[in-house]
């Protein structure tokens, strides 16, 4: 009985993952196509220093909408792009992108403005992501101390020589690198240390749990504390509301990206949304 009631629960195990396989090749394709045809964008979420309202730059995010007006999440379609290996055109494309905007927001005046871009660990491992940033960099006359990398740290797990002389690299061009979700990828402590980093991004789930009066043994403190520490910036992602501002100021980080600020903005958004406010 126990056996029948085990082949039964593989059989099921390999159906479903038959019909698991089967939608992310069609995925694959369909991403494959909406690339070739321009159906990806990119948006720019604000980053805010909270103290004084100024904006200190967006991240660009990629976005997918299909022929017929739906959006695939991020979350659901960069994980099909890094297995194929299509993230790597994708990704080149999205740094250029951004590199284009913030020389174009420079020419509007917003000459301190820091773009920051997303980068999987496909795409920095890749032996000609230096080149490829390089000729980003070159191409699109972006100056590279507004340019800012984001990747994540599990990266840092993987190979950690590799990453060491590859941050060593990217840093030497002077672009600047932060640690997306940070606090999520159970990197060691120690290790942080060695790497030649700028900025930790407290992961929002860590923001989300800011609760009032609860400061103590908050896992963002903690993340303040450790940057601190460290001699590093950080910076808060999804803070939705006035009281995670604030807690977040009262530990000590001043920065901040989040829905209570702005959502990713389309450029003629961020446009409008940058001529709106009262400085810069
Ligand atoms: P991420 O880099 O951690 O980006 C932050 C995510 O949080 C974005 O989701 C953003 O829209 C969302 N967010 C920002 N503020 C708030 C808020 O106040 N509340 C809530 N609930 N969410 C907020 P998005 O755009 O869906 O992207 C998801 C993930 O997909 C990104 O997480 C990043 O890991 C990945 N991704 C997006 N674009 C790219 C890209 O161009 N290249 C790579 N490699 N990954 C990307
Ligand atoms: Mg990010
Ligand atoms: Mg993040
Ligand atoms: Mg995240």
């Amino acid at each position: 009985r126990a056996k029948t009631h085990q082949r039964g629960g593989y059989e099921y195990f390999t159906r479903s993952m038959g019909v698991e396989i089967r939608e992310r090749v069609l995925l694959m394709h369909a991403l494959r196509a909406a690339f070739e045809h321009q159906r990806l964008f990119v948006v720019y979420q604000p980053q805010i220093d909270i103290r004084s309202g100024k904006i200190l730059g967006a991240e660009a995010l990629l976005r997918w909408r299909t022929d017929d007006g739906k959006f695939i999440p991020p979350d659901q379609f960069i994980p099909i792009a890094e297995y194929s290996g299509l993230i790597v055109d994708i990704g080149e494309w999205v740094l250029r992108s951004a590199c284009h905007e913030l020389v174009y927001l420079r020419g509007l005046g917003y000459t301190d403005f820091q773009m920051a871009v997303n980068v999987s660990q496909v795409q920095f491992s890749h032996p000609l992501f230096l080149q490829t940033l390089n000729k980003a960099l070159e191409d699109t006359k972006a100056p590279p101390q507004f340019v800012e990398l984001e990747i994540t740290e599990s990266m840092a797990m993987k190979d950690p020589e590799l990453l060491i002389k590859t941050l060593r690299q990217i840093k030497q061009l002077g672009v600047s690198i932060s640690i997306d979700d940070f606090g999520t990828g159970f990197s060691s402590l120690s290790h942080l240390q060695k790497l030649d980093i700028d900025k930790l991004k407290i992961d929002r789930a860590f923001v989300n749990d800011i609760q009032e009066n609860a400061s103590e043994g908050s896992i963002a403190k903690m993340i303040v504390q450790l940057g601190q520490n460290l001699g590093l910036a950080v910076i808060a992602e999804g803070v939705e509301n006035q009281m995670q501002a604030d807690t977040l100021l009262s530990y000590g980080c001043n920065l901040a990206q989040g829905y209570f600020y702005a959502k990713p903005l389309t450029r003629a958004d961020l446009h409008a949304w940058l001529e709106n406010r009262p400085s810069h």
